[in-house]
């Protein structure tokens, strides 16, 4: 089928996630056709740089040749068995690996398939904890403004970008919401609310999707001292940062924090096939065990929980870990990054560029929201050979850990040509706050 007809039928039955389809059939998004390293290629023969990790999931590049095989051995023996009441190799070989990688103390793997499922486990478990360890009155939770969680009701309730979430607001829990990164707002909640509390969610370190938000050092390790103090649970999602995204294999560990429960899924099994999992505490897991009529069972699970070809992927990534030295490599890419950032801080049109470890948040200003200026950067760069999304004013770059040095300038170069580009062709309002500056 040709690259028209495909586009036409995509038009005709395909609806997109996070898209206007109105704007959609009208733009001329680029049919992707297969895919090497750093770099996808469109049905027409055009190339792009993988800016954002085919959104944030993609480790060690396209078509790696020891996770190909890995799924292809799997292949060979069961594509899919369940967990429920059975078990399989790939599945207790990658819970065993995953532990010893895990910050101290979580030691037991809940898997599911999306970032989303494993956020909607954590808030299960912690509940249905103190339901069942004689705390019944903590049914509470706090989560962070601009948070985000997943896009499942549960998820959604602990969310806090009110564009994605506002209009739910019927169908929702109710939580208590911390401002980002304020440790006194924190304490004050649970200074307040503390014993009706099960647990605060939180991304640690960045915050993705609010546009990489990045909270002040010791954050982290001041909220698990807070949580500590008041007898609540610490659950961090690090479905984002997981996996060395922000230069350590979890986000957790720069801060030495041991959460009680802990969200993977993204970038586990390199970016290749749908996997997450929940960490648990051994006590957390001990409070679920009991006599069958003691109904202490946790009722969850999906049909998919713990695939084996994506358990295979996942063990192959994490070897692939190992053998390329990823951590190691990728703290020099994070240095380069930082370089060639630099002279964007200054750049006309651009408030804020954040940065920590291969998350990057370059902030716009000045656009009215109509002219859809990360959106406009998008294609300006897509034109350029870079396929980069953005999340409103900010443009993120989330390249794959293994994205070579030349790759990297590249992209960066492109991403500064449509930033330029879109400044100079699309009028700014005279005054706007911004987030962090004011601008005049
Ligand atoms: C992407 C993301 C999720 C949701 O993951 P899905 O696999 O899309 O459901 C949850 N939490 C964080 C921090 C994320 O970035």
């Amino acid at each position: 089928m040709n690259s028209e007809e495909l586009a036409a039928l995509d038009r005709r039955y395909v609806w997109h996630p996070f898209t206007q389809q109105q704007g959609w059939t009208a733009e001329d998004a680029p049919i992707i056709a297969d895919a090497h390293g750093c770099t996808l290629r469109d049905t027409e023969g055009n190339v792009y740089i993988d800016g954002v990790s085919s959104l944030w999931c993609n480790v060690h590049g396209h078509r790696h040749p020891r996770i190909d095989q890995a799924i292809r051995d799997q292949l060979d023996k069961v594509a899919h068995s369940t967990m429920l009441g059975l078990s399989h190799e790939p599945a207790i070989r990658l819970a065993e690996k995953l532990v010893n990688l895990a910050p101290s103390g979580l030691t037991r793997v809940f898997y599911s398939d999306s970032g989303s499922t494993a956020a909607e486990i954590a808030i299960k478990i912690a509940y249905q904890h103190f339901q069942q360890s004689g705390q019944p009155k903590r049914t509470r939770f706090i989560s962070l403004k601009d948070a985000y969680h997943g896009d499942t009701i549960g998820a959604v309730s602990v969310g806090g970008i009110d564009l994605f979430h506002s209009t739910y607001k019927p169908l929702l829990f109710d939580t208590l919401q911390a401002e980002s990164g304020d440790i006194e707002s924190m304490e004050r909640l649970l200074t307040a609310y503390g014993q009706q509390v099960a647990a605060v969610i939180m991304e640690p370190i960045v915050q993705g999707a609010a546009g990489m938000l990045i909270h002040p050092n010791g954050y982290l390790r001041a909220v698990r001292q807070l949580c500590d103090e008041h007898g609540v649970l610490l659950i961090c999602d690090e479905v984002a940062t997981g996996f060395g995204r922000t230069g350590t294999m979890f986000a957790c560990q720069q801060e030495g924090v041991s959460p009680d429960l802990m969200c993977v899924a993204k970038g586990i099994t390199g970016g290749y096939l749908p996997l997450a999992a929940t960490f648990a505490t051994e006590r957390l897991y001990e409070s679920f065990l009991g006599a069958h009529d003691e109904f202490k069972t946790f009722f969850h699970g999906h049909t998919y929980t713990g695939n084996p070809l994506a358990c295979a992927a996942a063990l192959a990534s994490l070897e692939v870990f190992d053998h390329e030295f990823t951590l190691d490599e990728v703290a020099d890419r994070c240095i380069q990054f930082g370089e060639l950032l630099k002279p964007l801080e200054t750049m006309d049109g651009v408030a804020e560029v954040r940065r920590r470890g291969m998350m990057v948040g370059i902030e716009l200003e000045g656009f009215p929201v109509a002219a859809r200026s990360g959106h406009q950067v998008t294609l300006a760069a897509r034109r350029r050979g870079a396929i980069v999304r953005p999340l409103g004013d900010v443009v993120v770059l989330m390249p794959p850990l293994s994205i070579s040095e030349v790759e990297l300038g590249q992209l960066v170069s492109i991403v500064v040509e449509a930033i330029a580009e879109v400044v100079e062709s699309v009028p700014r309002q005279e005054i706007r706050i911004s987030r962090t500056k004011v601008t005049v």
